[in-house]
């Protein structure tokens, strides 16, 4: 058993921080959280006198075999990744203890998934989209990805009109995958601004058909307003990215907003990844300030905004990536307690693991953060890490 005392408690509901309070953890487990509770004599103490507890963090689109480095392979396979050491280290040195991965090489992304599940590596939990289905020639493989053999072999499915999408789809959730990945989008950011090829409406609807008959929810990729609208109207469950570098529109329109609404589609805006790129693109206006303001119009309709930031792409490391999509929460028009919550529960109910993780509550596990200051009158003070808890025990120790 471990408790937590003397702590400032911010819970990831949205409740009001308590000050003083004790969070007793046993077996990995909350048991108890709170002011006035008794500590059982003789088990482990932490006096977190001066820290802020916070739940640990998630990042609801990742690359985890990817790297922040623009010299290196942009995905790679477990082994060449040393078993994705870079990005497994630094999801826990910064406290992010679930993941999705959004398209990373099969079926070494599952074989670890299930290696994490068995317990057999100190890693965040994963969920996995698996390979991504994308346009014959299109975006990502056929741009970014510069038709990487390998790439194509492990981390792609290729169709267009012609293809078997049932078969396709059912053979992707036979691999275990918990999400089905999506590409809608034909911005070629590799020679901009001619495009590439995008899929279908009609395959994009059969593939979003298959999966949902199939139990599985769908991620679409997209790059702009017209995309989104197409892709929620499709079917899709969760949109990744909302405007791109590039876009050449980015003004959400009121049947949009009504439509993401009436669905309940949550939006992965990826706000860091678009943010190191704005600049980046020769000829493409910047879309920060649109993306900025889209971001505060969905929020403000109240359609679910989830914090990914497309780590494991060049200039977005893990783990650090999702404290910096919080502070641009924040600049967008998030409170720091809602942009907390929002990386906590938020994210634990889009990966439906809410019943597990992403709040302090008894009866959940103990997944927690000390920071050294209070996040709520900084929220860049979620980076001041004291330990790191995933299931009661230590992955991340900076107390001295
Ligand atoms: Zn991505």
């Amino acid at each position: 058993m471990l408790a937590i005392t003397n702590v400032n408690l911010i819970d990831g509901t949205g409740r009001q921080p308590t000050e003083n309070a004790v969070i007793i953890i046993d077996n990995g487990v909350i048991t108890k959280t709170g002011t006035d509770i008794p500590v059982p004599e003789g088990i482990d103490v932490i006096n977190a006198k001066g820290m802020t507890a916070i739940p640990a963090l998630s990042d609801a689109h990742t690359h985890f075999s990817g790297s922040s480095f623009f010299e290196r392979p942009p995905l790679g396979r477990r082994e060449k990744t040393y078993d994705y050491s870079e990005a497994r280290e630094a999801c826990l040195r910064w406290g992010v203890l679930t993941v999705r991965t959004a398209g990373d090489i099969v079926p070494d992304i599952l074989e670890y998934k299930k290696d994490v599940l068995d317990g057999k590596i100190t890693s965040p939990r994963v969920l996995a989209a698996g390979p991504m289905f994308q346009a014959r020639g299109g975006h990502p493989l056929n741009t970014v990805f510069m038709s990487d053999e390998e790439i194509e072999k492990n981390a792609c499915i290729i169709i267009d009109d012609d293809t078997d999408i049932e078969s396709a789809v059912k053979a992707v959730c036979e691999m275990g995958v918990d999400w089905i990945k999506v590409f809608y989008a034909h911005i070629n950011k590799m020679d901009y601004p001619n495009y590439v090829p995008r899929l279908s409406r009609s395959v994009l609807e059969r593939v979003i058909r298959a999966a949902h008959r199939l139990g599985k929810p769908v991620m679409v990729h997209v790059d702009d307003p017209d995309e989104m609208l197409e892709a929620a109207m499709s079917g899709a469950d969760c949109i990744e990215h909302m405007i791109g570098v590039g876009a050449g529109k980015a003004q959400l329109s009121l049947e949009l907003i009504e439509l993401l609404k009436s669905r309940n589609v949550t939006v992965v805006p990826t706000m860091v990844s678009i943010q190191r790129f704005d600049d980046k693109l020769e000829g493409a206006a910047p879309v920060w300030e649109d993306l900025k303001a889209a971001v505060k119009k969905l929020k403000d309709a109240g359609v679910p905004l989830a914090v990914g930031c497309d780590s494991g792409i060049p200039l977005v490391g893990h783990g650090e990536g999702v404290h910096d999509e919080l502070m641009f929460f924040v600049e967008a028009g998030f409170t720091p307690m809602e942009a907390i919550c929002a990386a906590t529960l938020g994210n634990a109910k889009l990966l439906q693991m809410d019943d597990k993780t992403g709040s302090l509550e008894p009866g959940k596990m103990a997944d927690v953060i000390l920071l050294g200051s209070n996040p709520l009158e900084d929220i860049s003070n979620t980076k001041d890490i004291r330990l790191v808890i995933m299931e009661g025990r230590v992955v991340f120790d900076n107390l001295r």
